[in-house]
């Protein structure tokens, strides 16, 4: 029997972990951002900042050469690494000890990155979320679903969905068709959007959170950099998944009053957290 729960206040508390009085950065988590082109850096500056102001203990973004100076000043908190390429990545190369990935944002679909991706997953064990160029490269490559960590958490916004899983003519057809999707790979799919749904096995849950100032540019990079920090402090993926989008929407129905609808813009969503975790 299917479940469909929706994501209030009392859902997102009881899964709300406060920060123990005598934890340190390493206890926190530390979490990677890899993404971003030529062009597209602001994308992973956005989610590291927003992982790290969900708690996070450390943050390494990977990007492409060209946005080295560009991370380390709007994100002076956040490590960088880059890839051998100067415009968009092509390898993914680290030693680091992780508890969470967030992958794809601002990445581009360049066949380098296609590869980059391939090797990258076949490696991976660690929590991964998948956003944006992530989701676009996997829809291109269908088989490497196989390949995922199990509870990989997926944030497509509906034409993403749609590359993903195919085309539905019904909101009822969709939702069965990303149910049937999220048990075959044993995934968590976001369904991002008003309201956003979040689809774990058998149950959907439904945001009552967030408005139209969320339609902005860089709104989903900041949700990836959210998830990415829970995870990375080992909230299970669904709890990861659900109450980053309650805390995600919060933000703008705390910050509305003051800004309004058209003023609010991504950076205002990172900014608006720490009223939001409050
Ligand atoms: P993206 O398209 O990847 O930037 O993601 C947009 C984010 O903003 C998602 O989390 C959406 O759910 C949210 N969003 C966009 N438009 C609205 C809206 N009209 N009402 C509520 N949330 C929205
Ligand atoms: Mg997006």
């Amino acid at each position: 029997m299917e479940k469909h729960i929706l994501i209030d206040r009392s859902e997102a508390v009881k899964r709300f972990r406060p920060i123990a009085k005598d934890s340190h950065k390493g206890l926190q988590g530390h979490a990677l951002i890899v993404g971003g082109s030529y062009g597209k850096m602001g994308s992973v500056c956005l989610s590291a900042k927003a992982c790290l102001k969900s708690g996070a203990g450390l943050v390494t973004a990977y990007i492409p050469k060209c946005g080295y100076d560009v991370v380390q000043s709007v994100v002076p908190e956040a490590m960088v690494l880059t890839d051998d390429y100067n415009e968009h990545i092509t390898s993914v190369n680290h030693k680091l000890s992780l508890q969470a990935i967030g992958f794809g944002m601002g990445m581009g679909q360049d066949l380098d990155t296609h590869q980059a991706m391939f090797h990258f997953l076949k490696m991976n064990s660690v929590p991964l979320v998948i956003d944006a160029d992530g989701l676009n490269i996997l829809s291109e490559n269908k088989e490497w679903l196989e390949i995922l960590p199990k509870q990989t958490i997926l944030t497509p916004h509906v034409k993403e969905l749609e590359r993903l899983i195919g085309h539905w003519d019904s909101k009822l057809e969709m939702l069965e068709n990303v149910k049937t999707f999220a048990a075959k790979y044993d995934v968590i799919v976001v369904v991002k959007g008003a309201p956003t749904l979040i689809v774990s096995k058998n149950v959907i849950y439904e945001n009552t959170t967030g408005n139209q100032a969320l339609a902005t540019a860089g709104s989903g990079d900041v949700l990836t950099g959210i998830i990415t920090g829970l995870s990375a402090q080992h909230y299970a993926p669904a709890d990861a998944a659900i109450l980053g989008v309650y805390v995600h929407g919060l933000t703008a129905d705390l910050a509305v009053p003051e800004t309004g609808h058209h003023a609010f813009i991504a950076s205002d969503i990172i900014h608006y957290l720490g009223k939001a975790f409050l």
